[in-house]
């Protein structure tokens, strides 16, 4: 039985147009337990997406038909399998606080919930760091190296750990690793593991869990799961909860990832 806390949805604006209930119904033929959808919520209203498309978050004006959406298929597929309702907060370093206030609104609302970091501040400007491997090449210009946007990243994963974002910041720390996507193209530093034991130590002191992601196990330049194996055993060790999350932006994409994990990392 898989329990999957991180899924998209046609409410998505990079994703696609595929239902919520076909989302479900392929969860159903994976033996699912639970799903959460977890589309990611609208990005502080004074925060200028700098995504090549500007489509990285929800339009807020579809927030209340999202979470109708979820309410009514709830309703249908009870005593089939478990649907929560989630979201997947982006923590932007400098937004902390329009950010609270965006949780303080759609929290009451949220069975469950994701807090991840897409978006790097350099002196200059933000960058979205997943959004392509050419994106990626402006922001290790831009940082001055690889290394710098690494520290950079992790720097940011510790702060939104951290962060004090209200009683309904989200207790599970998405795709910690996200910052390898374009890793066969653009090689991590030596070292890159160097804070992952701090940052694991801060995660399971706030009582925080994992997203173990499985979305970089189908990406071409990645191959590896959000975190890594090595990681997710390291966080297993110190007692942190891991969650898959297949991270589907499509209804086929249900399950990705599940077999490059170790399913004795978050059965137990
Ligand atoms: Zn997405
Ligand atoms: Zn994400």
């Amino acid at each position: 039985m898989i329990i999957d806390g991180h899924v998209h949805t046609p409410f998505c604006p990079h994703g696609t147009t595929d239902t919520l209930k076909s989302y479900i119904e392929n969860a159903i033929l994976k033996n699912y337990q639970s799903i959460t959808f977890a589309e990611h919520a609208p990005l502080p209203p004074s925060f200028s997406d700098p995504a090549p498309d500007k489509d990285s978050g929800m339009d807020s004006n579809v927030v209340e038909a999202y979470f109708n959406a979820i309410t009514k298929v709830k309703e249908e597929y009870r005593g089939q399998i478990r649907v929560l309702a989630g979201m997947e907060v982006d923590f932007i370093e400098g937004y902390e606080e329009e950010t609270a206030h965006l949780l303080d609104t759609y929290g009451p609302q949220l069975d469950d919930a994701v807090l991840s970091v897409h978006f790097l501040k350099s002196s200059e400007r933000y960058h979205c760091i997943d959004f392509s491997p050419e994106a990626f090449d402006v922001a290790v210009k831009d940082f001055g190296s690889t290394q710098e946007v690494y520290d950079a990243y992790f720097s940011t994963v510790t702060k939104s750990v951290e962060a004090d974002l209200g009683k309904y910041k989200p207790k599970r720390i998405g795709h910690m690793s996200l910052v390898r996507k374009f890793h066969k193209q653009f090689p991590s530093p030596e070292e890159w593991t160097r804070p992952i034991p701090q940052l694991l130590r801060l995660i399971k002191q706030k009582g925080y869990e994992l997203d173990y992601n499985g979305a970089g196990m189908i990406k071409p330049l990645c191959g590896e799961t959000y975190p890594p194996l090595h990681i997710a055993n390291e966080a297993h060790n110190i007692g942190i909860p891991l969650v898959y999350g297949s991270d589907a932006h499509a209804s086929t994409a249900i399950g990705q990832g599940y077999d490059g994990l170790d399913s004795k990392l978050i059965n137990g």
